[in-house]
């Protein structure tokens, strides 16, 4: 059997998103299984594997990353988890896909992009955003012109986070909660896919209300400022009801109006403003997961790059981490290049 016909995929982390989402994105490349799981706990590994149709199932990294069945794993623990064991995948030699936010601070996810990088092995982020064909579609009217110069964004991005995710992201701190590492991440990384521009700037005022505690935020409101000019405006939250999402760029000829595309689901609609009037911009809808899976076994092959590389999944962690300082100190904090 070629490798084309047996990729096998180790998920690290018995998580919600591999099982709402990512277990059948990797499933759905052709020749690609996912062939193990590993947990901190084993009979927890054990259940997710039964329940998944997964073969093998540790109780340990280290033990997944010795399987010579591995050969690519997808990270999706807790955010204070990925810096070791995406380097621990790297010295193994296994491919790595891994959840955003990176890291918890910038130091440890430049060291994970260097471990991968010295390995020789890929890295990319799982930004599933810049997936969508809503997004995708904005990128394209935006990066032609057709608005002219961007001058603003508007993000709307504040949800309810469900109950079955309302664990570590509202009560801990070291495990990287809060809605700015969960949240406004994303959005730095979508305006940055769009606007084909980096963050310089940020200012913002963080609320910890009715959801999360231990001094973490569980709604936000940032300004950026982009390197092209741009003012980007975030609304992100845990607690909003009924707000629904949607994304604005407002450019000096037109705007193009987002409706409902700050989701997982592939889902959502766009609208062009000019002087000829509004239109609806028609979209071929697809899965954001799968999407951005295909993307990474095509850079396997050597055809092109991940969808979000290792050095976008830094760069947005930068914007975010950027935010919370400015909320924390109630100042602008100026996002320099981590890679300068
Ligand atoms: P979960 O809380 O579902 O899983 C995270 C970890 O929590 C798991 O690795 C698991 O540890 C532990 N865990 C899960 N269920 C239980 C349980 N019943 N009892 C005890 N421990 C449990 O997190 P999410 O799936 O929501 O998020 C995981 C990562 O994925 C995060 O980095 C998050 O930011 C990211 N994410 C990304 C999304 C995207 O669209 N790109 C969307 C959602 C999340 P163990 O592995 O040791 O069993």
């Amino acid at each position: 059997m070629s490798q084309e016909n047996s990729f096998g995929w180790g998920l690290i982390g018995a998580s919600t998103i591999a099982a709402e989402h990512m277990i059948a994105a990797l499933r759905a490349q052709p020749g690609h299984e996912v062939v193990a799981v590993a947990s901190s706990s084993a009979e927890r590994a054990r259940a997710y594997a039964e329940r998944h149709g997964i073969a093998a199932a540790y109780g340990s990294v280290a033990a997944l990353l010795a399987d010579p069945a591995v050969q690519a794993v997808y990270i999706s623990t807790t955010n204070e988890l990925h810096h070791d064991q995406v380097l621990a995948a790297a010295a193994a030699g296994k491919q790595v896909l891994c959840e955003k936010p990176l890291a918890l601070n910038l130091a440890d996810a430049l060291a994970m992009v260097k471990a991968c990088r010295d390995a020789g092995v890929l890295m990319a982020t799982n930004h599933h955003l810049r997936n969508a064909a809503t997004h995708r579609k904005i990128r394209d009217l935006v990066q032609a012109g057709v608005i002219g110069k961007p001058l603003f964004a508007r993000v709307f991005h504040a949800v309810f986070l469900p109950p079955h995710l309302q664990g570590w992201r509202i009560d801990k701190p070291q495990a990287g909660g809060g809605v700015i590492l969960d949240i406004t991440v994303h959005d730095a990384d979508t305006l940055r896919f769009i606007l084909d521009a980096e963050p310089v700037e940020a200012v913002g005022l963080s609320q910890s209300t009715s959801m999360a505690s231990q001094g973490l935020e569980d709604g936000v409101m940032a300004v950026l400022r982009f390197d092209n000019g741009t003012l980007a405006q975030l609304h992100d939250a845990f607690t909003v009801k009924h707000g629904g999402t949607g994304i604005e760029i407002h450019g000096e000829t037109g705007s193009i109006v987002g409706r409902n595309v700050m989701t997982q689901q592939p889902v959502g609609e766009v609208l062009l403003r000019t002087a000829a009037g509004e239109q609806g911009v028609p979209v071929e809808h697809e899965s954001l997961y799968a999407r951005s899976v295909a993307a990474f076994c095509a850079a396997l092959r050597g055809e092109g790059a991940p969808a979000a590389t290792a050095e976008d999944g830094v760069r947005s962690l930068a914007t975010a981490l950027a935010v919370a300082e400015a909320c924390r100190d109630g100042r602008a904090v100026r996002i320099a290049n981590p890679f300068a």
